[in-house]
């Protein structure tokens, strides 16, 4: 068992750090599960490990856990949601605990609310929209605007104020084991806040009833939606942890076309842009879905230091994730690229606007006809460093493979070094079958442990 590297003398860690290869210092600063499981009282009432990824920079990412008596709710409506996250304190400790699969579609006595009734008396009408923005009469430069377009974008607030769910500083919001906990519907935003966990919820099919036409977005146009299932906005300090993200059972199969583009009802999973900082997602699942994770919404963003560690991707067509300007650690995560559900693998993990990506000891399977060059994508100023990933189990350079076939580069080399790495396993080869057994949502119990045996080793 190696020794967390905080309990080094500070000599020999510095002189670690600074001769030792990435997986070197991150391999002493690991944290074994076991060790750090035993220093949480409850799954409800658990704060993140030392050493676990960027969210454990500086004061660490405690969450709700110093919550007590009333600040501990336990939820099973939206209104309960709503209403446990507003009780009280803004910033005083919280944790709230989801019973069940809350339908975020429903007015306040929990009567399910359709796309016809978010509409209603706003104008909006489908038919309305498709003729007034027909690339035939409205052209194809620029964006809507007018009667529709306002009647649409109020019956789109409508629709965030039932699924839209702020969550405050100092907050945790846990599924209870055993009772299918989770979101559908819904879209958690963590805005300009600080210190939250998220952890062992199920984010199902998070739908916009109101896509934007964008004739400007791209060549052809593009519809638009406004929710991520998860969305991180000037957020810092934030733990997503065990997770499932799916569009399941609204799947983009089912999406019509509209002016010869697919009208997308979904947008990001788990979105992390405006300046969030210092975030740490593992042990999630994520699948069937199309735009998976910004890192970085704009070129111009900022901070954006974010870990992604021991998730699984699988049916995932992009941005899984798509990395911006910050320094961005992905291990230990398993990238399944085979056709799933109708979604069409277009890459895994984009470096651009001169993101500094270390990707390390991550798996990915390619089906027979997948090509490894198409892993990686950039706009010829992203960077992308790390050793030990591997293709159907072979040693694999992702970024020789992508640069010898693509015209804009991946820089090789980065401008920084992870240590804070909790738990990173320098083989990758048992991490399909391993994190089958104890990534995403329901695996996790009261106790903070794995429900089943946890094979991960230090
Ligand atoms: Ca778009
Ligand atoms: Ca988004």
């Amino acid at each position: 068992m190696p020794t967390p590297s905080h309990r080094l003398p500070r000599t020999r860690r510095i002189a670690v750090l600074a001769g030792g290869s990435v997986a070197a210092a991150c391999v002493l600063g690991a944290v074994p599960f076991a060790m750090s499981a035993q220093a949480a009282p409850d799954l409800a009432h658990a704060a993140l490990p030392a050493h676990d990824g960027w969210a454990a920079d500086g004061k660490g990412t405690t969450g709700g856990s110093a919550a007590s008596g009333s600040r501990v709710f336990t939820v099973s409506t939206r209104a309960e949601l709503a209403k446990a996250l507003t009780t009280g304190s803004a910033t005083a400790p919280r944790v709230v605990r989801v019973k069940g699969a809350i339908d975020t579609n429903v007015d306040d006595s929990g009567r399910p609310l359709g796309c016809d009734d978010y509409a209603q008396g706003t104008g909006y009408s489908l038919a309305s929209y498709l003729k007034a923005y027909d690339p035939a009469n409205w052209g194809r430069s620029k964006v809507p605007s007018g009667a529709q377009e306002s009647a649409r974008a109020t019956a789109q607030k409508r629709q965030a104020a039932r699924m839209v769910l702020d969550v405050p500083s100092n907050t945790t919001i846990v599924g209870v084991p055993g009772t299918g906990a989770g979101l559908k519907g819904g879209s958690l935003q963590v805005k300009k806040a600080d210190n939250v966990i998220i952890r062992n919820l199920a984010f199902s099919d998070t739908r916009d009833c109101f896509p934007q036409w964008d004739p400007t977005d791209g060549s052809t146009g593009n519809w638009n939606s406004a929710y991520d299932s998860l969305s991180l906005r000037g957020a810092t300090h934030v733990w997503a942890d065990h997770n499932t993200f799916t569009d399941s059972p609204g799947l983009d199969a089912a999406n019509p076309r509209r002016f010869g583009r697919e009208y997308q009802v979904h947008d990001g999973a788990l979105d992390i842009t405006n300046a969030s900082d210092l975030v740490t997602v593992s042990y999630n699942r994520f699948s069937d879905h199309d735009k998976t994770m910004l890192i970085g919404s704009s070129d111009n963003d900022t901070r954006l230091r974010v870990t992604l560690h021991h998730n699984v991707f699988r049916g995932i067509v992009q941005r899984a994730p798509l990395a911006r300007v910050g320094q961005v650690h992905l291990y230990n995560n398993h990238f399944d690229t085979t056709e799933r559900d109708g979604y069409a693998f277009a890459y895994s993990i984009s470096s651009r606007a001169r993101a500094q990506v270390v990707a390390e000891y991550n798996n990915w399977t390619l089906p027979g006809a997948g090509k490894t060059s198409r892993l990686l994508t950039g706009d010829g100023t992203g960077a992308l460093a790390g050793s030990g990933n591997l293709v159907n189990g072979r040693v694999t350079d992702l970024v020789a493979a992508y640069n010898a076939a693509n015209p804009k580069k991946i820089r090789p080399t980065v401008n920084w070094r992870p240590v804070l790495c909790a738990g990173l396993e320098t083989s990758a080869a048992g991490l399909p079958a391993s994190l089958g057994r104890t990534a995403g949502a329901g695996v996790l119990t009261a106790s903070g442990a794995l429900a089943r045996t946890d094979v991960r080793t230090p």
